[in-house]
């Protein structure tokens, strides 16, 4: 259990950042709630954790705007005093499954700025911030996690600018824990596979048609608890000599079958 112990999870209001959120406020953790646009999801959200036995704090901000992230680690900082945790868990899939030739400019800057330059910059921020209260005392140190995707390594020709996304942000992950692990900073990066959200609630036939025929090797859709129980794992120091790690949620579909 980590009372006191303060998160900021982006995307938190729905999907997985809200499994990961629930499954934080279960061991006592204060989470900060972002969402972008939906209140209510987000306030749904707040009560969720809180019932779990946590405490959360929604704050709306737009990860790909500069001023949203700025005022968004003001809030954390100055509510909180602290941010022990950041999980950079918001992200789009592109708003229409356009072929690679096809895709358009403003696409691509769109995806590439929510999934990638939004995180890899609010990451900068924060570490920066963590680095300080880790100087002053008080924390004794700081995690980052990253929700990445198979998609970083699985060609989908029909949202290459996601696909391109997520594999920049991996060489994210690596970048941030090669320069932070001796500020007392891990990083990871979790890669969920193919998760029951509104994301994919579009593709939900074709998925159930895959994983009926054995796409993953456990055969179920994956849940946001899944990805939730892993970033326990993270946050509650069970990888302590762990960093750059890339930890697939995926029900195995990663592995090379014959
Ligand atoms: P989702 O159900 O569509 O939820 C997206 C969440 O992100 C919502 O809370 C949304 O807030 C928030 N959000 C979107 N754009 C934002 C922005 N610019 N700034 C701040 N918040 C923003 O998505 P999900 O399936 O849970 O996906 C979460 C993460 O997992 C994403 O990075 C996604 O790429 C990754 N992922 C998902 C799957 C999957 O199968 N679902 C697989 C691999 C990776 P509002 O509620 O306010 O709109």
């Amino acid at each position: 259990m980590s009372a006191n112990k303060v998160a900021l999870i982006t995307g938190a209001s729905r999907g997985i950042g809200r499994g990961i959120a629930v499954a934080l406020g279960q061991q006592g953790w204060t989470v900060v709630v972002n969402y972008r646009g939906n209140a209510e999801a987000a306030a749904e959200c707040v009560s969720l954790v809180e019932s779990a036995g946590g405490k959360a704090h929604a704050v709306q901000g737009d990860v790909s705007v500069r001023e949203d992230r700025s005022a968004l680690l003001e809030q954390v900082l100055t509510t909180f005093g602290r941010i022990d945790l950041l999980v950079n868990n918001a992200g789009m899939a592109p708003r229409q499954r356009v072929d690679i030739l096809e895709m358009t400019e403003e696409s691509f800057d769109e995806v590439m700025n929510v999934n990638l330059k939004g995180p890899y910059l609010l990451t900068q921020m924060a570490a920066k911030n963590m680095i300080e209260l880790i100087k002053d005392g008080v924390m004794s140190g700081g995690q980052i996690i990253n929700i990445g995707s198979m998609s970083a390594y699985v060609s989908s020709t029909s949202r290459s600018e996601y696909c391109v996304s997520k594999a920049g942000m991996a060489m994210m992950t690596k970048l941030y824990a090669d320069r932070l692990a001796n500020e007392g900073i891990t990083v990871y990066e979790i890669r969920p596979g193919i998760i029951a959200t509104d994301m994919t609630s579009v593709v939900t036939a074709k998925y159930d048609k895959l994983i009926d025929e054995g796409l993953t090797p456990i055969r179920r859709w994956g849940l946001p608890e899944d990805v939730g129980k892993i970033c326990v794992a993270i946050a509650e120091g069970y990888l302590p000599y762990s960093t750059g790690e890339v930890i697939n949620v995926d029900g195995g579909i990663h592995l090379q079958r014959l």
